[in-house]
């Protein structure tokens, strides 16, 4: 088990190689600030932007907040992107 900001995450990018998507160095150089715990196959899952904007592509790069990682993680869905205009 790891956890991250609380979230219990069992798999992350080295889990998902295959999918044939690079990862994202500048990520994977800073973990604490760049990497993000979603739900991928019903599993929790630790991710950087490339592998994010991978599975949830209507939402590439966005910098999650902690509230939304968690909800991410518990309700494994991407948050309504609201228009702010
Ligand atoms: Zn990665
Ligand atoms: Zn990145």
């Amino acid at each position: 088990m790891v956890f991250r900001d609380n979230v219990e995450y069992t798999k992350d990018c080295r889990n998902f190689t295959h999918v044939g998507v690079g990862c994202c160095q500048t990520c994977h150089s800073d973990p604490e600030y760049a990497m993000a715990v979603v739900q991928v196959d019903g599993e929790p899952t630790l991710l950087c932007c490339m592998l994010r904007a991978f599975f949830y592509p209507g939402n590439p790069n966005q910098k999650l907040s902690p509230e939304e990682k968690l909800l991410r993680a518990i309700f494994g869905e991407a948050p309504h992107v609201q228009d702010l205009d």
